[in-house]
């Protein structure tokens, strides 16, 4: 599906990989073949707008890394925001509520719904050992309800006996009476499709939708259909509201651009793509894979993510080494408290390091929280670098500067200032001990 997304962009990152530096303006030019690149594959235009933006900014806000070029960082910059694009987390189709629970398929004639309610019914069989019953909605296509019977039967998934004549809340009514009488986990109910959004479907659909009231409303679309199938989307999704998407036909030679936008342009997760004709050609949509079969740029992006590790690794280094010659500065604090962000938070943190139970009681355990933490960051954010250098210059009226400038109060800032003392002051003693470092300890 992403054959020509993919060429397109590897002629754009091999222009950029090699070169040892980059101007704006070769940026510039590869963001906007990025953005042509992503058009021609049927992507909408704000999702394309978007994408690229968020490239930009973040390409632009980036620490440089030394071991890679700096192509190969916007590599990795591209990928993120990819990931981002299709959905950042892996979205699984939920079963969090009471047996029996309903699944409600919608989507247009023809998009695949029929197919991929008995391929989910016979997944959620195997792999989840769930008991699974099927139901037709559709009394409008001629002998839609047997096709359904008769992938049940092919498949060995219970379907819900046809009853000539009966309307689709009826049959819905019945399904989840069956589900609850044949003490059923799931009941899958596919609800009839057209030609086109209309109103009828509509209006039919949210009938059975308040009388089912499925956990799941799982639109199944073609993306060989490309644009269309977005605005299928976001009909459905502003008209019946969706938990998730279901898109078809990605084994076809279809530009990948349904794929990319759909999660922008609806808000709600791809959950699962269709792969094939064949009753287990499902697969779960995950948003890494999807990206590194874009890109296909795996290599780079794994390289400069081993870098960004060095990097911290570095810092910590350099860190331990002011630390022992007693140069710790609110600087060095301030990043410290970052790091502690990163690792949970300072209370567990400060729980890891030696000789900190003192300045844990002083701050008290129930303002040892990411709260206190972001205070104490903004304070030093509003000092001046000859304060943050040297904390002794900070007088009174420098003070009240500073807790204006941070949204603080003065003792706030004296607190701050005492804790630096003592951590610097423990720093320097351990230092003579000759410890080997700080990070050593935190890090194992
Ligand atoms: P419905 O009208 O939405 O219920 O669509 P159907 O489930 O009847 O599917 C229409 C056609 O698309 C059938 O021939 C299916 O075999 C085929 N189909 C469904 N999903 C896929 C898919 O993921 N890949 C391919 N290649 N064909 C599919």
């Amino acid at each position: 599906m992403f054959e020509n997304l993919q060429d397109r962009l590897s002629g754009v990152f091999d222009k950029l990989t090699g070169r040892g530096a980059l101007s704006e303006k070769d940026v510039d030019e590869a963001l906007r073949e990025v953005r042509r690149a992503l058009l021609e594959a049927d992507v909408a235009l704000p999702v394309a707008r978007a994408f690229v933006e968020k490239v930009r900014t973040r390409a632009v806000g980036h620490e440089v890394l030394k071991s890679v070029t700096p192509g190969q960082q916007v590599v990795k910059i591209v990928h993120d925001a990819l990931v981002d694009t299709l959905g950042a987390e892996a979205a699984e189709i939920s079963l969090n509520a009471p047996a029996p629970v309903a699944i409600m398929m919608v989507g247009l004639q023809g998009s695949g719904k029929t197919t991929s309610t008995a391929k989910i019914a016979k997944r959620l069989m195997k792999r989840e050992k769930r008991k699974v019953l099927m139901a037709s909605l559709d009394t409008r296509r001629p002998a839609a309800q047997e096709q359904l019977k008769v992938l049940g039967e092919q498949n060995d998934i219970p379907t819900l006996a046809i009853v000539e004549g009966q309307e689709p809340v009826a049959i819905a009514r019945r399904a989840m009476e069956a589900g609850r009488l044949g003490g059923y986990d799931v009941v899958l109910l596919d609800s009839a499709g057209r030609l086109h959004v209309d109103e009828a479907l509509m209006a039919e659909i949210t009938q059975v939708r308040d009388l089912a009231h499925p956990h799941e409303t799982l639109l199944v679309a073609d993306s060989l259909t490309g644009q269309d199938a977005v605005n299928v989307a976001e009909q459905f999704q502003s008209r019946i509201g969706l938990t998730g998407i279901v898109l078809t036909r990605t084994d076809g030679d279809g530009r990948g651009g349904a794929a990319l936008s759909m999660r922008h342009v609806t808000g709600v997760p791809i959950k699962l793509l269709g792969t094939g004709e064949k009753i287990d050609e499902l697969e779960d949509f995950d948003p890494r894979r999807i990206a590194g079969r874009i890109l296909g740029q795996g290599d780079v992006v794994s390289l400069v993510e081993k870098a960004a590790e060095t990097i911290d690794a570095e810092k910590a280094e350099r860190m331990a080494r002011k630390m022992k010659k007693g140069q710790f500065d609110l600087d060095d604090l301030a990043e410290q408290l970052q790091q502690m962000g990163k690792m949970g938070g300072m209370a567990g943190v400060l729980g890891m390091l030696p000789g900190m139970g003192k300045i844990k009681k002083q701050l008290g355990q129930a303002q040892l929280d990411d709260s206190i933490f972001k205070r104490q960051a903004a304070i030093i954010s509003s000092m001046t670098k000859q304060e943050r250098r040297n904390p002794k210059v900070l007088n009174a009226s420098r003070k009240k500067r500073v807790a204006a400038g941070s949204g603080t109060s003065v003792p706030e800032i004296n607190r701050l200032l005492k804790m630096h003392r003592q951590m610097a002051d423990m720093m320097k003693q351990m230092g003579k001990k000759g410890m080997k470092g700080l990070f050593g300890g935190m890090g194992g």
